[in-house]
């Protein structure tokens, strides 16, 4: 079992209503370490009739949870955020036992996932509307913005604390309670955030985790009447699914889906820094991240140059358990995972590619996967249309600004864009060409919680984190004020 401070932070029962309670048929999922393939517990498996009790008990809490000021609300989120990093050491430990990712990364995704709920606290005091000028003598027009209600929340395992606290945090301090459903794979990070949630003074009922069948739940908190928003992060394909079912009730959505970002490195660019930029974009998690660079593009003047410093930087990833020192890549989530990043592979050597380096399964066995890099990859290949969600990062050449705009646009996609020059007119130009909801312009890392992260086209609705991040969990009302 885990070494943790605090063993009462591993929780195997879900929150609901302010009690831990098992599935009412007593049903669980078994939960893995997927660098081990070792059973670290289980959970509850939960369906609608649990969920039905969540939203039940949320809607209860509502009307004294938006009754407090965003003072009292803040203070309680404040001591979350405190208590979160307090207990960093254990949350990253399950984190890593749960997810795989390294320690160090689990380590910095506790301490991003605390400052969503820090600046939400602080942001839930500066809500505020306006007085407009009036078009009558004798009225004013006032404008508040409100809470919009019971929210649901469903979240992935690649991010399992983060992408829940991004979605609580503006709920809460909003005035909102919220349901959340965290991905099967990754539960205990979740339940784990909700004992530190009761701990901070969170009323019952205004927070619960529920694990199980993901359709049944999705299915309840899509279509209950009592729910008025839904926020999703995960594919693109479960994100149809949801809008759907949410199309019948006229829910308000966010959608936080699938990415295929570019990562653009022009002939005028710094290569070494854009080589560091590419490992992090890239490998960050194995690749399993939505904003990760998924194809590559080097213009043609320094592929080569690029293509081989890569190599070099990516020789030096060190793969293992996560909870090793010096480990730099854990496993792949599960089979599944490995399976499409050799089916990429195996799909681009085919057609032509070259292997620079990696493309076979790690030696440890498992689902880790060795860091891959591929040359002359082209535009008919599968891993130029599809994310790889893994370490495989594939070399695109191309000779002109306007030929790899075109080719960067071309999906489906809009989340994450990339690009390294040192030319100040292309940076403007290609910065605003550029099909997405966030350009990175010579760094590979732009997540933070001052700044809104979303996407465009098929990648998503809405933004989440930053000032922008509370107005999906209000709506405006207008007050006509007469008779003065
Ligand atoms: P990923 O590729 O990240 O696994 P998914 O979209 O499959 O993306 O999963 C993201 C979240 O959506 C997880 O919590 C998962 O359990 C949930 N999920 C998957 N299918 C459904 C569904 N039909 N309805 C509701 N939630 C679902």
């Amino acid at each position: 079992m885990l070494n943790l401070k605090d063993p009462s932070l591993l929780r195997q029962q879900c929150f609901i209503d302010g009690e831990w309670c098992d599935a009412n048929d007593a049903s669980t999922i078994d939960v893995v370490n997927p660098a081990t393939g070792e059973r670290l517990g289980t959970v509850p498996h939960m369906g609608k009739a649990e969920t039905q009790r969540a939203i039940d008990a949320a809607n209860a809490a509502w009307p004294a949870w938006r009754k407090k000021t965003a003072k009292e609300r803040s203070a309680i989120l404040r001591t979350w955020n405190d208590l979160m990093l307090a207990n960093a050491d254990d949350l990253a430990l399950i984190m890593t036992a749960e997810q795989g990712k390294p320690l160090a990364e689990a380590k910095g995704e506790i301490s991003y996932a605390a400052s969503f709920i820090e600046w939400f606290a602080e942001e839930g005091k500066r809500v505020a509307g306006d007085t407009l000028q009036s078009p009558w003598p004798d009225r004013r027009i006032v404008v508040t913005k409100e809470p919009i209600g019971v929210c649901a929340a469903i979240t992935p395992w690649n991010f399992p604390a983060a992408m829940i606290t991004r979605k609580v945090g503006p709920a809460l301090a909003a005035g909102c309670p919220i349901v959340v459903k965290p991905a099967e794979l990754t539960p205990f990070s979740a339940l784990a955030l909700a004992v530190l949630g009761e701990r901070a003074g969170l009323p019952k009922g205004v927070l619960s985790v529920l694990t199980g069948d993901s359709k049944a739940i999705g299915l309840e908190m899509t279509s209950n009447p009592i729910v008025r928003k839904v926020s999703f992060t995960g594919s693109t394909q479960v994100g149809r699914i949801l809008m759907q079912q949410c199309a019948p009730t006229i829910k308000k959505l966010s959608l936080e889906l699938g990415g295929n970002a570019p990562f653009i490195v022009f002939d005028d660019a710094d290569v070494d820094a854009a080589v560091e930029g590419a490992i992090a974009s890239k490998y960050r998690n194995a690749g399993q991240t939505c904003v990760c660079a998924n194809r590559l593009y080097v213009q043609d003047g320094i592929y080569e140059k690029f293509a081989e410093k890569l190599v070099a930087a990516v020789s030096k990833l060190k793969v293992g358990n996560g909870v090793e020192a010096g480990v730099t890549q854990g496993p792949l989530i599960e089979e599944k995972a490995v399976v499409k990043v050799e089916q990429h592979i195996a799909d681009a050597l085919s057609k032509g590619a070259r292997l620079m380096m990696g493309g076979k399964r790690h030696e440890l066995g498992h689902s880790f996967f060795q860091p891959t890099v591929l040359a002359d990859v082209t535009t008919s290949m599968q891993v130029a249309g599809e994310e790889t969600f893994g370490p495989l990062a594939p070399l695109f050449r191309f000779k002109t600004e306007d030929e790899v705009i075109a080719m960067a646009n071309d999906t489906e996609f809009g989340l994450a864009a990339y690009f390294y020059s040192r030319d100040i007119g292309r940076v403007w130009r290609v910065a605003e060409a550029l099909e997405s909801g966030m350009v990175g312009v010579n760094t590979g890392l732009i997540s933070n919680e001052v700044a809104p992260f979303g996407g465009v086209k098929q990648s998503g609705l809405g933004r989440e984190g930053s000032v922008y991040g509370m107005d999906d969990y209000l709506v405006i009302k207008y007050i006509c004020m007469g008779g003065v």
